[in-house]
């Protein structure tokens, strides 16, 4: 089977770098000729609204799908008319925006931060007493690793957060007082079987995330339970098939909604080392209609992202149990380089393996500009 991959990042080299085995092939739609993908399989370089570069690149591929969900939705639905695009461009067009997504969350009974749309400078004080501050307002589309937002605890603060934001459509939330963030993966098959990974724990930085915990600690039954309905019930209303993340927030014993991911996720990449099936083959073995895989951990797994400057690699090597993920990109404040992951036999050990690979990452600056 030949699989196009919409993107060519380091989530379209990992998904390739597992499909390989199982005998698929693959071909990219990617702009950059320096791109993780490039060497890893067939390249069409062009952007990716590039609606004649469609042809070319669809051409004799089984199916499509994608590795960031910001691609257009033309390009998605133009493909759709020729051939299986999954996730469907149905889901994508919805995490597009935070709006659409909330009301999603919404229409299915997920809970989600309060929140207010808005559209004018004028609409931002009634939005601010009616949630109360501190509130984040974010742009409603492009905002990644916490890009395009911005925390207001003071009214004072409005004008400046207007003068950066406004212009676009935005959305003003309420800022939750988590306990912890957590996300939950989970991956749907062509026929509509399910399977879900254990809650994960995020740790971010400067908007980034730096550290998964998987399984996450401390978590009951019913909440394991809670953040699968939330993403079983959510996988039916899009029609899902692949792999599709959850961010949470934790308040108390509730579970809040943050936002989606139609695709695989940073906080999935433990599984390459630390779960049966990793998520990026049984996001393959779903959209290529294969069975799919277990999604059982084999330990306490953790995940430490390397960002920004290039990893000491021989030290992180030396380290037993770490497995090293590099994505051949070139160092960049801010920038996705590449993760370790550890697999533990208990919690103590798991924390010590982590202090030692954050010992030896430290020195790697996490700031982007
Ligand atoms: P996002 O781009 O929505 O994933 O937000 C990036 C990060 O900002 C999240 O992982 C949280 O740490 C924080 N954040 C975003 N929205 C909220 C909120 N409503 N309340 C508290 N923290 C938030």
């Amino acid at each position: 089977m030949k699989v196009g991959i919409l993107g060519g990042g380091q989530l379209g080299r990992m998904l390739a770098l597992e499909g390989y085995p199982l005998g698929l092939q693959f071909r990219f739609l990617e702009p950059f000729p320096d791109a993780p993908v490039c060497g890893l399989g067939e390249v069409i370089l062009a952007p990716y609204d590039d609606l004649e570069a469609l042809e070319p690149f669809a051409r004799g591929l089984d199916l499509v799908t994608y590795e960031f969900e910001n691609v257009p939705i033309g390009t998605a639905r133009a493909l759709e008319a020729r051939l299986p695009v999954l996730p469907p461009a149905g889901a994508l067009q919805v995490a597009q925006d935070r709006l659409s997504e909330k009301q999603a969350f919404e229409a299915i009974g997920i809970p989600t931060a309060d929140y207010v749309p808005i559209h004018q400078r004028g609409e931002l004080d009634p939005a601010a007493a009616r949630l109360g501050l501190p509130a984040v307002l974010k742009t409603r589309r492009w905002g990644y690793d916490g890009k395009g937002q911005v925390v207001l605890r003071t009214h004072a603060e409005m004008d400046a957060a207007w003068e950066r934001l406004g212009g676009r459509p935005l959305i003003l939330e309420r800022l939750v007082p988590f306990s912890r963030e957590l996300s939950i993966l989970g991956v749907r098959g062509r026929g509509g079987e399910t399977r879900f990974y254990p809650l994960v724990e995020n740790e971010h930085r400067e908007g980034i995330l730096h550290l998964s915990i998987a399984p996450a600690p401390v978590v009951t039954e019913a909440l394991q339970h809670k953040a699968e309905s939330y993403l079983q019930s959510l996988m039916e209303r899009l029609e899902y098939v692949g792999v599709l993340a959850l961010e949470l927030f934790q308040e108390g014993d509730h579970l809040l909604a943050n936002e989606m991911a139609p695709r695989v996720h940073n906080s999935g990449h433990w599984t390459l080392d630390g779960a049966e099936c990793s998520q990026f083959e049984n996001h393959l073995r779903a959209v290529c209609g294969f069975p799919l895989g277990s999604t059982a951990p084999l330990g306490h797994a953790g995940m430490v992202n390397l960002v920004g400057s290039p990893p000491p690699v021989e030290r992180i090597l030396a380290i037993p149990g770490a497995r090293l993920h590099l994505y051949d990109k070139a160092p960049r404040p801010g920038r996705k380089l590449g993760h370790v992951n550890v697999v533990a036999t208990g919690p103590a050990e798991l924390r010590e393996a982590l202090e030692r690979v954050e010992a030896e990452v430290s020195g790697a600056s996490p700031g982007g500009p």
